[in-house]
């Protein structure tokens, strides 16, 4: 019997349109019908340039299904271009175009004269979920913008790698709620040590450094799985040499590992990164001990944990809490669909704690299986559950601390904060704590 899913905590794979939208001067073209966009549009903020309600989309209607869309894509790309004054137009193909037949790919290549690269990317929601489609559109703009006559010319003219220069991808942005302020967090460190951070989206990024991409000399994907394909891309087809580093940092103890991996890989002066991660464990333990009184006090938070959310998150929240805090994990939920192929992997690596420690750890979509399974643990005290929005009415039903990292995020607004390396472990810290400290009756 087909199952459902209770509580989604991601979306189709046209939502990836996000991440076009967190490229400053891109904009995303849909070939859909009129409700897909504005129901995937969660108007998290976009890179600066358009409201993240403002995009170009065919609103495919029975006429389309019936006649075929072609012709309505092929206005809706010619009068974008004349319209909207964008760097950069990414066509995604939505349900209803695919099954139709729509042929996106020959319709924008009919543009490709134009001033103004037009690439397109198929993102229908039956073939994944907005994880993927983020690889997918990241993995099409490379393909395509990046093999552009121009820009390979461009791109000879100014000459070869460049020596340094490290492409830097993790969190899907506005998926994970925290993507950008990580990622402005991680290329803080990247400078820290010496080399040259090159990301693409965000303020002040944008097309250049997607150019800059082919030309970098390291990319570092720091992600358990999403992302692989496109940052793999950009190591076969343009000798970047990848490291794949699954573990997004949080804390004195991962991050202090990630940069050691870093330094490994990319032959950063080593003496430069001892002193950097001595500079900055010190800071980090020096709040630390600051706070010990209020951090060591039992009556405040219990010592038992359970994490609901991506791969991501579950493992990196895991980590931080054994290994720099001394709490203990009770079961763990991934509930980003990971594939197959890498949940080996992904379960393995949470395991992997200080102490020998271990956390069983449970792949599932099924929110409703998640809480019926928490509800059943023994905390040894007040629970701690990070998770999702999906968790706040179930930490107020069996009276948990609570604190929100993933997507639904409907309770707190997160601009640039960031929880990745040494301060997001304290920001992280301070939320959870709040949470806690928030119930002392006074
Ligand atoms: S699953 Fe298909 S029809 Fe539904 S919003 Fe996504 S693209 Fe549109």
């Amino acid at each position: 019997m087909a199952k459902i899913l209770d509580q989604p905590r991601y979306k189709c794979a046209l939502a990836a349109m996000q991440t076009v939208q967190s490229i400053t001067g891109a904009i995303p073209v849909l070939h859909s019908g009129p409700g897909c966009a504005s129901k995937l549009n969660d108007n998290n903020g976009t890179s600066g340039r358009y409201s993240p309600n403002i995009f170009p989309c065919t609103s495919i209607s029975e006429k389309e299904v019936v006649f075929g869309g072609a012709e309505k894509l092929r206005s809706t790309i010619h009068n974008a271009l004349r319209v909207i004054d964008a760097d950069l137009f990414v066509v995604l193909s939505g349900c209803t175009g695919e099954i139709i037949g729509d042929d996106i790919k020959e319709v924008a290549q009919e543009f490709e004269d134009e001033e103004k690269p037009v690439i397109w990317a198929k993102t229908p929601g039956f073939k994944g979920n907005n994880y993927v489609g983020h690889d997918w559109i990241l993995k099409s703009i490379f393909e395509q913008y990046l093999n552009r006559p121009e820009v390979r010319d461009e791109r000879e003219e100014a000459g070869g790698t460049i020596k340094g220069l490290v492409n830097i991808f993790a969190g899907p942005p506005q998926q994970d709620p925290y993507w950008l302020g990580n990622l402005r967090e991680i290329e803080s460190l990247i400078s820290a040590i010496g080399l040259k951070p090159n990301t693409i989206f965000g303020f002040g990024r944008g097309i250049e450094n997607i150019k800059n991409a082919a030309r970098a000399e390291f990319t570092i994907l720091i992600s358990p799985w999403v992302g692989l394909e496109s940052a793999k891309y950009l190591e076969t087809k343009f000798k970047v040499p990848l490291l794949h580093y699954p573990i997004l940092p949080i804390g004195a103890t991962e991050t202090t590992k990630f940069l050691r991996a870093v330094q490994e890989f990319t032959g950063a002066d080593k003496d430069l990164v001892e002193k950097v991660i001595t500079e900055k464990e010190a800071e980090f333990y020096y709040y630390i001990e600051r706070f010990a009184d209020t951090l060591l006090e039992t009556r405040i938070l219990g010592k038992r944990f359970t994490v609901a959310s991506d791969s991501q998150y579950t493992m990196a929240v895991t980590k931080f809490l054994v290994n720099d805090m001394g709490l203990f994990p009770e079961k763990v939920f991934i509930t980003d669909d990971a594939p197959e192929a890498f949940r080996t992997q992904i379960a393995n690596e949470i395991s992997n704690l200080n102490y020998g420690i271990q956390a069983e750890v449970q792949f599932t979509t099924d929110g409703h299986d998640i809480h019926e399974q928490i509800k059943k643990t023994d905390f040894a005290g007040t629970p701690l559950i990070i998770g999702s929005n999906w968790e706040k009415k179930l930490a107020a039903e069996i009276g948990a601390h609570y604190v929100n990292v993933s997507y639904p995020m409907l309770e707190k607004l997160v601009i640039n904060d960031h929880i990745a390396g040494y301060s997001g472990g304290l920001h992280l810290l301070e939320q959870i704590f709040s949470a806690a400290m928030s119930k002392l009756k006074l």
